[in-house]
């Protein structure tokens, strides 16, 4: 029999663990706790109503008084079954709120007095508009939600009572613990659908935030599969098209090479840096080329690489003999470095400057250098080159950019301490693009090098340890700056002697074996040498002479291979049948003595070579004409000499007036080669003075000297190249300014003692010794072969006395 419930009263009571149970709902409930099953059965003993309170720590076995929250649900049990293992299973119907008076029994169960909870119940449109704003809402849930059943609609709509609908839709919806228990608690009905619709507008917004993300990761996910799919299937049609290019596998190496290049520690940064990027490119982006290039050339330059020096002094010595012939003071030059090397651990290299005419060896005693050091070789010619950045490379934004000639070398090299030769240095032009010689500069300043900056690397490469061997015809056109950096070292060319030497020792054993020659099968004699460097090479070095060598090894071998012959013994006498008719005329002296011809010497890009001048007078107007492509130097000069010897006119008893009567014609023969430069003042000047008298010049003089409009004699460049190319032309007697004296000390002693240097002030010292009065010259001093009034310096009615 069922009894009703009355407003209060003593009851069993069941603890609930993480649920609560609202007033007006019907729930299932499973028992197992001993308290609990015996609190069922008690209430289906009884008139089964039973209080049912939640545990404020669902963790608690037994709770106490203090683990229950003070307010429950007074509920009827509409069920029971026992389920097996002991446990119970209830359906209850929850009928009221109830407040925890006291707890009158703990054991076999809990007991409590209650009492029911007054509700403050107030009818107005503002309740109504809550009623039908709550169920609107909760509509709205249940249309977003897939997870609430529609019946859970129909059980809300059609709840009338308003405290009824906040309590139903309370117990429908997934709130926290929390927020169910305070809706149990809220005794004013207006205040209870107020929060409840609070909970459920959350609910909605929350629902709607969801949605809109899971919009966005279903967006993102679509578009990395897309992404996903077409690489795929660039791979695919890659591997369709043959490209092998598995970039992953480039990643890798790159990063282990890096690995193992050993690099210091901000370039290896850097570089994994610029391998990242290049992981996240498409292969074939050109951007990835770029940087493939720039890392590929990272990995190649020996930023850590270094050889170890030969350090042996007497090996070092026997090498560079063994490779070069003289030359000593280069070769004392490089044992000397290596002494301090020895004593100085760490040095710089030192920066050599070797100039002199081409074939005279430059190139190839740097490379016995290199050699005799046990360093790598590297090399690059400086000639032709304008812009800067062919030193220092382009800047990575340009297309196509690489790093400048310096880097390639030390690439090339493979070491950070070669022997790196720079040709031609003084070959550098500057123009609009940069100045080629200023980041020189820095390459060959100790000071700098250390951290020399190359534009498409963008980071400091050490140029410390390498030792910089420059090359250049002339040191004229080096730029200051630069020269000031390097020490130079003359290698002025060779004596017919030490080329007979060098050609027997080193080009003719080379060239054999180049051949395919053994020493049974040729012979070349002395004799031949002297001939081919004299009638078919003209040249201050040796390079023509081994190309003569190398063509007469040709023509023996193929007569060998032919069977023509066994061996072969190549002298003067059978020399034009491997080299046909001889080239130049011996030397270019003249024959004899003529009137109007002086001999003069001039520097040229193969050492020095005898310049021949010859005057011409024409009856005319005193018309002065210059041929033979002069330069303006040379013009002046010759100006000059031709206004000195008509104010000698009367001293060289010459008609004062001829330069009225006659036209001067001046001709430096083999016109089509540019001359310029003062030092044939004092030939030209000469020349005239024998035109006009009508003595001849000496034809075995050779002479070089600048003259003012007063006579003196100036000096002159190039002294050790003149010297040799009169000596090699036969010429024995030279005629230099006195102020050139000191030059002489470094032409070969053996030149200069087999010569006659006439060292002269004074333009009339000149002339008495370079003309002749027939019958009057034979085996006489110099200082007497005169046509020309006694000297007396300053007795000459024109005579030097302010000086130029
Ligand atoms: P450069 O660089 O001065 O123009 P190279 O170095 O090309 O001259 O020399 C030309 C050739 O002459 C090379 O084969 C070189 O070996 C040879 N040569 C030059 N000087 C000597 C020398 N003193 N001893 C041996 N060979 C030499």
């Amino acid at each position: 029999m069922v009894k009703a419930w009355k407003g209060a009263g003593e009851y069993p009571l069941i603890p609930l663990r993480g649920m609560l149970v609202f007033p007006s709902t019907i729930v299932p409930l499973e028992v197992g706790r001993q308290r609990s099953v015996s609190a069922l059965d008690e209430a289906m003993s009884q008139d089964r109503f039973v209080v049912l309170a939640t545990q404020r720590e669902t963790r608690v076995d037994e709770p106490g008084p203090g683990d229950i929250f003070p307010m429950g649900t007074i509920a009827e049990i509409k069920q029971m079954a026992r389920l097996p293992g002991g446990n119970l299973r209830a359906v209850v119907e929850g009928i009221g709120r109830c407040e925890i008076l006291e707890y009158t029994a703990m054991d076999p169960h809990i007991r409590v007095t209650v009492r029911e909870f007054p509700e403050s119940l107030e009818h107005d449109a503002e309740i109504e508009a809550l009623v039908r704003t709550v169920k609107e809402q909760y509509e709205k849930i249940v249309k977003m939600s897939k997870k609430v059943p529609a019946e859970a609609l129909i059980a809300v709509s059609s709840v009338q009572e308003p405290g009824k609908l906040a309590d139903t839709v309370g117990a429908q919806m997934a709130l926290k613990l929390e927020d169910k228990q305070a809706l149990l608690h809220e005794t004013s009905i207006r205040a209870r659908l107020e929060r409840v619709l609070e909970f459920i507008n959350r609910e909605i917004d929350l629902m709607e935030l969801e949605k809109r993300i899971s919009g966005r990761v279903k967006k993102q996910i679509e578009r990395t599969q897309k992404e996903f799919y077409l690489r795929e299937q660039m791979k695919a049609i890659q591997k369709e098209l043959g490209d092998k290019d598995d970039k992953g596998g480039e990643v890798a190496e790159f990063r282990q090479k890096i690995q193992e290049a050993n690099l210091p520690a901000e370039i290896e940064e850097k570089a994994l840096k610029e391998v990242d990027r290049l992981e996240k490119m498409p292969p074939m982006a050109a951007e990835a080329v770029v940087v493939r290039t720039y890392l590929e050339w990272i990995v190649a330059l020996p930023w850590n690489v270094e050889t170890e020096d030969r350090l042996d002094i007497n090996e070092a010595e026997r090498i560079l003999n063994e490779d070069h012939y003289g030359l000593d003071k280069v070769k004392e030059r490089v044992l000397e470095y290596l002494a301090v090397r020895q004593l100085v651990k760490s040095m710089k290299g030192p920066i050599l400057c070797l100039v002199g005419p081409p074939g005279v060896g430059k190139t190839s005693l740097a490379k016995s250098v290199a050699r005799a050091l046990g360093r790598k070789f590297a090399r690059i010619s400086l000639g032709g080159v304008r812009d800067e950045a062919e030193i220092r490379g382009h800047r990575r934004t340009y297309v196509g950019a690489l790093p400048g000639r310096i880097l390639h070398g030390m690439r090339q090299a493979g070491s950070k301490n070669p022997v790196f030769l720079m040709d031609e240095i003084d070959k550098l032009t500057s123009d609009f693009r940069g100045d080629p010689a200023a980041a020189l500069l820095e390459v060959l300043d100790p000071e700098q090098n250390l951290a020399f900056s190359d534009h498409y690397l963008e980071m400091p490469f050490d140029l410390s340890k390498v030792m910089f061997i420059t090359t250049a015809n002339s040191t004229h056109n080096i730029p200051k700056a630069l020269l000031d950096r390097m020490e130079t070292i003359f290698l002025p060319g060779y004596t017919e002697e030490e080329k007979i030497h060098i050609g027997r020792l080193f080009l003719l054993p080379k060239q054999m074996k180049e051949h395919g020659l053994a020493g049974a099968n040729l012979e070349v004699s002395d004799n031949a040498i002297k001939e081919i460097s004299r009638r078919y090479t003209r040249e201050a070095g040796v390079r023509n002479l081994e190309r003569e060598l190398a063509t007469i090894c040709r023509k023996v071998a193929k007569e060998l291979v032919k069977g023509e012959t066994e061996a072969v013994r190549v002298n003067k006498t059978n020399l034009t049948r491997y080299l046909g008719i001889p080239r130049y005329r011996y030397g270019t002296a003249e024959k004899k003595d003529e009137i109007g011809i002086a001999t003069g010497v001039a520097v040229t890009d193969t050492g020095g070579d005898l310049m021949p001048i010859e005057v011409t007078l024409m009856m005319g107007k005193g018309n002065l004409m210059l041929t033979g492509k002069l330069g303006d130097v040379m013009k002046e000069s010759a100006q000059a000499a031709f206004s000195y010897v008509r104010s000698r006119a009367h001293d060289l008893g010459v008609d004062e007036g001829f330069h009225e009567k006659y036209d001067v014609h001046i001709h430096v023969p083999e016109g089509a080669i540019p001359k310029d430069g003062p030092s044939a003042g004092i030939a030209i000047a000469s020349a005239l003075a024998s035109a006009l008298t009508g003595i001849p010049v000496r034809h075995d003089v050779a002479m070089t000297g600048e003259v003012t409009l007063r006579g003196r004699v100036l000096p002159v460049g190039g002294v050790k190249e003149k010297t040799l190319a009169v000596f090699r032309a036969g010429i024995r007697t030279m005629i230099l300014p006195e102020d050139n004296r000191k030059d002489l000390d470094e032409v070969a002693r053996n030149v200069t003692r087999r010569m006659r240097f006439i060292l002269v002030d004074h333009m009339d010292e000149v002339l008495r010794v370079a003309m002749l009065r027939p019958g009057f010259n034979e085996g006489r001093q110099s200082r007497d072969c005169f046509p020309i009034p006694e000297p007396a310096t300053g007795c000459l009615p024109m005579a030097d006395q302010t000086g130029p």
